[in-house]
């Protein structure tokens, strides 16, 4: 078995995992870097040498997960994709945006080979896509596998309790197995139930590290973050302030939406007005679309119908009137310039009243992450464009991550106990704490970070 990991650096960036399984050639997962543009966005397919890859498996449609599918479509011509029916659903919306965000781009940052695809590809691409249901062997043909057959390969998908649709994957050959975990939640979220993975015997884990430079605070319980929120948010009603929370427009959105759902319906707070994102809005059709066909939490609650926000757009973002107690949940969760949440936070950043609530990962050196980390009083430049600002707004960080504790994947790796641990999916110091302390608490386990580009032999 081979596997080269084709992301450019040590990062959450454009993932992207090759696998050579006997005569079989796969691909897990074909992102686009949430930050960089142009090549650096791109996963190295070139590290791939001569020719096709028999399958394409995608965990989730996040952009760091989906967002080059249709390059890898055109490159591996040949190539069958299977995903989940909502990973295809939300997956056609998320390509579809991000063409649009790419033609602006070509104006903006001068990048001349964006758009990299086209909204005519989506479409042709997208009815090639092959949804399977969670927890049925499925041969790498495409078809149902009888539990028995031994020689040939076969994958399952696992529910990951990230976002909807969200999957591990397990491969099966030869009296082997490969588990993929994606981006996994061993914890309930406010919709998400928590993942439901495999405990059977795994040769090798190919695992996620996201949050591995953060140790789970003492006493943290999502349910008292829960209450913190909430009480946050009604001090700053009190002295009459707008909220603005940064979110991805697809999982956070939903989740944050949800919550705010039962802070009314609990009484927590008062009504008050909630605004969201055009691209949120779709990913929200979808989660109260498919609300009864998916395990999840709140199985009758229509986000759009009980908590009916009110929806921004690129123009209307920069002139809505900014007033006290409003509730701004809006995309991107990193700030990535000219995005909603990055022209609103420019609007309130100066102003004392007002409020930034954090609430999931950014990347370091994302404008979502300098300012997370900026004092008080420190300037900021939120977009490269426009001058540095003075940060005067009070600013606050909640823990709602769509993504297991470090200490949950920890204990997951130990029960399973593989004999080899691929470290994937995290910033340089979080795979790092994953390493040594994989390393020393399951000394039978080879522990290894797949340096980029290069082929390792498992
Ligand atoms: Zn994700
Ligand atoms: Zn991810």
């Amino acid at each position: 078995m081979k596997f080269i990991n084709l992301t450019r650096h040590t990062e959450i960036g454009a993932n992207s995992y090759y696998l050579e399984i006997g005569r079989h050639r796969l691909l897990l997962d074909c992102g686009m870097h949430p930050k960089n543009t142009g090549e650096d966005a791109l996963p190295n397919f070139k590290a791939i040498v001569d020719g096709e890859v028999e399958a394409i498996l995608m965990s989730h449609a996040h952009q760091d997960h989906i967002g080059t599918l249709p390059l890898a479509m055109r490159r591996f011509s040949g190539t069958r994709i299977f995903m989940t029916q909502a990973t295809a659903e939300v997956g056609s919306v998320l390509l579809h945006n991000s063409v649009n965000v790419m033609t602006r781009q070509r104006e903006e940052i001068g990048e001349m080979s964006y758009p990299l695809f086209t909204h005519r590809e989506i479409d042709r691409a997208s009815e090639r896509w092959r949804w399977c249901p969670m927890r049925q062997r499925i041969s790498i043909a495409g078809e149902r596998a009888a539990h028995r057959e031994k020689d040939s390969l076969t994958f399952e998908f696992f529910d990951a309790g990230h976002v909807l649709g969200s999957t591990g994957v397990m491969l099966r050959a030869e009296g082997q197995t490969f588990f993929y975990t994606g981006d996994v939640n061993f914890d309930d979220q406010t919709i998400m139930e928590a993942a439901v993975f495999p405990e059977e015997k795994i040769d090798v884990l190919i695992m996620e590290c996201t949050r591995g430079d953060h140790a789970k605070p003492a006493g943290w319980t999502r349910a008292g973050e829960e209450q913190r929120l909430a009480e946050a948010l009604r001090g700053a009603f009190e002295r009459e302030a707008c909220v603005l929370i940064p979110v991805f427009a697809l999982g956070k959105t939903q989740e944050i939406l949800a919550t705010l759902y039962k802070f009314r319906r609990e009484r927590l707070l008062p009504e008050f007005p909630i605004y969201i994102g055009g691209l949120s809005s779709k990913f929200t059709d979808i989660y109260d679309r498919r609300a009864h066909s998916t395990r999840r939490q709140f199985p009758r609650l229509k986000l759009m119908r009980e908590v009916a926000p009110f929806i921004l757009n690129d123009e209307t973002v920069r002139d809505t009137p900014v007033r006290g107690g409003r509730v701004y949940v809006l995309s991107s969760g990193m700030m990535i310039p000219k995005t909603l949440s990055n022209v609103f936070a420019r609007r309130i950043i100066e102003n004392p009243n007002h409020s930034i609530f954090f609430v999931g990962y950014a990347n370091p050196e994302s404008p979502a992450g300098l300012l997370r980390d900026a004092d008080q009083g420190g300037e900021v430049a939120l977009d490269p464009d426009k001058p540095a600002q003075r940060i005067r707004c009070n600013i606050e960080q909640f823990q709602f991550s769509a993504h297991a504790t470090r200490e949950s994947l920890i204990d997951y790796a130990k029960r399973i106990s593989p004999k080899k641990i691929l470290l994937v999916h995290g910033d340089p110091p979080a795979v790092e704490w994953m390493r040594a302390t994989l390393s020393k608490e399951l000394s039978d386990s080879e522990v290894i970070v797949p340096t980029p580009d290069l082929e390792i032999e498992l």
